[in-house]
């Protein structure tokens, strides 16, 4: 039994991870603002004496004595980080400061969520971690690749200059159950339009790529490299390398929840990568990790969940 805080624990991954650890019999403090997360996410577990929830922000210090720390504060989807950009780079820069210098006082191990955006547009493909990257940093998505990137260069320093026990992760798009339904990302987008009939939304041509990742096999790959025996830092890249274009996932949705609704085409927004798949070498050979949900049976677990709060929320 471990006493772990999870930051961002009411969010989408967040809320998947608390389940897991507390389920595995651990201590779990949910730190959140709320800002994207959601009392429902977490409200099955609020029962349990091994979970608390703590309504804060990272960007103030917090206190608490823990073993694990997994720093997860921060909107992920660029409609939602885009909302409030000096929020968004505050988030990441200064709450990983935060949460380095509470793991330092207590001696935790530390895994920063980080993310594919620090590859920015790729000119590597497959990206690999040793790849530096490609990023605008004046641009609409610079407050979030820049303020993750700086936190990978402060969770670095951290273990370097301290000796802090640190982790890092590059999460590739990861989708699932308790997205919020406003979120603004793909996966979310193409199934509510899908199931309410409206107008499916395709930015640019749709010839754009992305690699979806379940939440479930993410969730695997983050306990794994936070207690992985080696002491493995990292940076490792997360994420499942089926790659396919925005346009053929709109098909997929409207196949698997047998809609009517029409393809329609949106400007791409500026700065929207081109291509992204990780290559996941790294995380088979140090942590025996690799995902196992195809996107099908991904998507139909997704589509249920949506689905059934559709129908709650017309009740
Ligand atoms: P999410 O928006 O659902 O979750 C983020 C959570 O952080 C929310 O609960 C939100 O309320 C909370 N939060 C935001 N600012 C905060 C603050 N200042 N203080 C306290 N809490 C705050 O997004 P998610 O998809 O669950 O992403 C979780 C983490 O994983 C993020 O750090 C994100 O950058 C990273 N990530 C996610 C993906 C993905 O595809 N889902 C990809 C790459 C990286
Ligand atoms: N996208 C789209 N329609 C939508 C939402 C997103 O075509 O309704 C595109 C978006 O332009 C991008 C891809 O889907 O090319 C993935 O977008 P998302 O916001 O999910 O994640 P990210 O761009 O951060 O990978």
């Amino acid at each position: 039994m471990k006493r772990i805080l999870i930051t961002g624990g009411a969010g989408f991954i967040g809320s998947h991870l608390c389940e897991r650890l507390v389920n595995e019999g651990n201590d779990v403090i949910c730190l959140d603002n709320f800002f994207t997360g959601s009392k429902d996410n977490i409200r099955h577990l609020l029962a349990s004496n091994r979970f608390e929830l703590v309504r804060h922000d990272v960007t103030k210090e917090f206190f608490a004595e823990v073993d694990q720390i997994y720093n997860l504060a921060c909107p992920a989807s660029p409609v939602h980080y885009q909302y409030n950009p000096i929020k968004t780079i505050k988030t990441s820069v200064i709450g990983t400061l935060n949460m380095l210098g509470l793991a330092k006082r207590c001696k935790a191990t530390i895994l920063q969520a980080s993310t594919s955006e620090v590859y920015g547009e790729p000119q590597i493909h497959p990206q690999v971690e040793s790849y530096w990257g490609n990023v605008n940093p004046i641009g609409i998505r610079s407050c979030y690749d820049e303020g993750k990137r700086c936190a990978e260069t402060f969770v670095s320093d951290y273990h370097r200059q301290n000796g802090v026990d640190t982790r890092i992760i590059r999460i590739f798009n990861t989708y699932g159950p308790n997205m919020a339904e406003n979120d603004g990302r793909v996966i979310s987008n193409f199934i509510v339009q899908a199931l309410t009939g409206e107008d499916i939304t395709i930015y640019g041509d749709g010839s754009q790529t992305r690699s979806f990742c379940y939440v479930s096999d993410l969730v695997e790959g983050m306990i794994k490299m936070m207690n992985n025996p080696q002491k493995f830092v990292g940076p490792v890249n997360l994420g499942n390398p089926s790659e396919r274009t925005i346009k053929n996932l709109a098909e997929l949705v409207i196949e698997l929840t047998n809609s009517n609704s029409k393809i329609i085409y949106k400007p791409l927004p500026s700065d929207d990568p081109t291509q992204r798949r990780p290559d996941i070498t790294v995380a088979k050979r140090e942590l025996g990790w690799e995902p196992k949900v195809d996107i099908r049976e991904g998507l139909t677990k997704t589509i249920e969940y949506f689905e059934k709060k559709l129908c709650e929320e017309n009740k």
